[in-house]
């Protein structure tokens, strides 16, 4: 069940769509444009909905959907006929045909309501042909057709598609804003609510994933578990450890995760900063590690200024080693050796 009042920020679009909702005049098509995650087919959802229910509420000046009647039931279900999907078989491009017979040729068909729309999850991969078949259409639309194209890149479309599209563009959204939904709503702990916005870089589809997501949580903590035990630990144990913690799946294949990687140097990365505030501020208010405060303490006394930079540094040197397609596992072990000789 999803409203406006759910849509944290992104103020412009959702008055745009209100002003839209309230005089009756929905444009023909629109282009949400946003990073994977940052709430395209939300956002697209939730205005679709509005536009077809049946008995439409105005909460506080706020159109909103009622959430109830027979079309939003259909639309919460995804099986509303009147909002089509348009999906596609390949997964790197969306072809003319797909384009053509789920979007230009089903349009003449008549809708069940009086407003038929279409949603284009991955705008980005129409061909080029895709994209011309789609101007016709957005050239003479039937009056009861709206089109909304997500992606999450404008660059990819023709100069024609985008000057008959209102375009919108998503914006990060604000950290304190992310945390207080993320506790508010979905009943995040402070902590955890807090680590998730500092990794998420203003990306709400992002915090929500990463404050749920139990690998995370796993990776975060079996990070800290290594750092903290380096200085007792065989390098034979240390690659094991490294290999288990940075698998995909228990049992699966010992072939690192990429993102598992990145993920891992981003948890020492903010873990070493944490130190490092720590040192100058000697509390803990600002800590994004706080459940790990007996630690972070023990080492702040340990380690001087100059050391933590040398860790940071290294940290930074195993990113540019992944990135050019370094053996990760090589990579992080000569990290934790760094570490080690600092911490
Ligand atoms: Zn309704």
């Amino acid at each position: 069940m999803a409203h406006f009042l759910d849509i944290i920020d992104q103020d412009q679009i959702k008055e745009h769509m209100q002003n839209a909702l309230k005089t009756g005049k929905i444009s023909h098509a629109y282009i949400i444009s946003g990073d994977a995650g940052s709430g395209k087919k939300m956002i697209a959802g939730v205005f679709a909905q509005t536009i077809l229910c049946e008995d439409k509420k105005d909460v506080d000046g706020v159109i909103e959907n009622c959430g109830e009647c027979h079309s939003c039931k259909q639309a919460q279900s995804q099986s509303h006929p009147d909002i089509r999907i348009v999906r596609h078989e390949k997964a790197t491009s969306i072809g003319v045909d797909e384009i053509r017979q789920q979007v230009c040729d089903d349009v003449y068909i008549k809708p069940y309501s009086d407003h038929k729309i279409y949603i284009i999850p991955d705008g980005e991969l129409m061909t080029q042909q895709a994209q011309n078949a789609l101007l016709k259409t957005l050239e003479e639309p039937p009056a009861y057709a709206t089109i909304l194209i997500l992606t999450s890149n404008i660059d990819a479309f023709l100069p024609t598609i985008l000057s008959r599209c209102i375009v919108f563009n998503l914006k990060p959204v604000r950290d304190d804003l992310i945390q207080k939904y993320l506790m508010e709503k979905r009943q995040v702990v402070d902590y955890k609510a807090q680590l998730a916005v500092s990794f998420a870089q203003g990306n709400v589809g992002k915090a929500i994933l990463l404050s749920e997501n139990e690998d995370f949580e796993r990776l975060k903590n079996g990070a800290i578990d290594l750092v903290s035990r380096l200085g007792r630990t065989q390098i034979s144990e240390l690659i094991e450890r490294l290999q288990t913690l940075l698998s995909p799946k228990e049992g699966s294949e010992k072939k690192m995760d990429v993102i598992l990687t990145n993920d891992f140097l981003d948890v020492l990365l903010f873990f070493v900063r944490d130190i490092l505030v720590y040192k100058a501020e000697n509390s803990a208010d600002h800590l994004i590690f706080a459940d790990k405060l007996s630690y972070i303490s023990s080492v702040t006394e340990k380690c001087s200024y100059k050391e933590i930079d040398n860790i940071l540094m290294a940290i930074e040197r195993a990113r540019a080693r992944i990135r050019a397609n370094v053996n990760s596992l090589m990579t992080l072990e000569m990290l934790m050796l760094d570490i080690k000789e600092n911490l």
